[in-house]
């Protein structure tokens, strides 16, 4: 369906949701959208103690370094957290820390906008992605900009798209746990130095890498979760979880769901937003 509309093509928001199969125009049940709309924001609670993932706070960072391997894992966790985004690329190009590196051709890092509010966390680079080096291309990543579109973003602006490991696995299979765990310091790094406003995650992988193992899919969606990364400074990042692209595809009928958590990312990213913008004010009115 997606593959109907050609590059570069405008189309209106709901020629756009007609692409998406979610013509007529979809509404949230019970909560017709109007602008400035914050209804379900208020509804779902963060909660914090909810995120127990390899990268949680202070997660995947053993308390002691009891043997070599542990240590050596310590240092590589904490190397990464000091790299700027040029010595990122270049050690994720490099990288052979897990077994992913033996087939991939080359390890894709992400694409998009450095100082994005939005971030998008997919599961791993495909064939295409791993032939031309960006995440998130093909008919998957076609919807994905789909998306983005219905929602008045675009790829490169505003947004920033990586995945939870790096290279491709063999035959696309799913990552596995360690691998998504080995890979998790790059994950982190990213957003550290990207500090978005909201993280989506796209599918299964994505959650495991972000929160760990703590439902299904389904179980997660429409909950909200916060991610705050072991730095010192770091601040709390609402995060919320929604189907992958290329799941998407192969399962027309929960084209629906995933725009419901589109439409309630974008009321979260305007509470981010104007929770912002309200510290902001305060700041500057205190007497210096
Ligand atoms: S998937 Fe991640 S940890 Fe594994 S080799 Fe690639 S960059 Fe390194």
């Amino acid at each position: 369906m997606i593959a109907r509309v050609p590059p570069g093509a405008k189309l209106t928001r709901t020629e756009l949701l007609c692409e998406l199969g979610l013509s007529p125009l979809w509404r949230l049940r019970g909560q017709p959208l109007r602008a400035g709309a914050t209804a379900g924001v208020h509804e779902v609670a963060v909660n914090p103690s909810l995120v127990q993932g390899p990268l949680a706070a202070g997660a995947g960072v053993a308390p002691a370094a009891s043997t070599p391997v542990v240590a050596a894992a310590l240092g590589r966790s904490e190397e990464i957290a000091a790299m700027d985004w040029q010595e990122l690329r270049q050690s994720v190009a490099a990288c052979r820390a897990c077994a992913l590196c033996q087939e991939r051709r080359q390890a894709v890092l992400g694409v998009g906008d450095r100082a994005a509010d939005w971030l998008f966390i997919g599961e791993a680079p495909g064939a295409e992605e791993d032939a031309r080096g960006e995440p998130f291309v093909g008919p998957a990543g076609q919807l994905l900009d789909a998306m983005l579109a219905a929602i008045e973003l675009r790829r490169g602006s505003d947004v920033y798209i990586a995945n939870a490991v790096k290279c491709r696995p063999p035959n696309n299979r799913t990552p596995e746990g360690a691998e998504i765990e080995r890979c998790a310091p790059y994950l982190r790094r990213q957003i550290a130095l990207l500090q978005p406003r909201l993280i989506v995650l796209l599918g299964r992988a994505a959650v495991n890498a972000l929160l760990g193992d703590i439902g299904s899919l389904a179980s997660l969606r429409g909950r909200s979760f916060e991610y705050r990364g072991p730095e010192e400074a770091a601040r709390a990042i609402p995060v919320l979880v929604t189907y992958h692209p290329a799941y998407l595809l192969r399962t027309l009928t929960d084209k629906a769901k995933a725009w419901e958590d589109l439409c309630r990312a974008r009321v979260l990213m305007r509470a981010a937003k104007a929770s912002a913008a309200t510290t902001a004010a305060r700041g500057s009115a205190e007497p210096a």
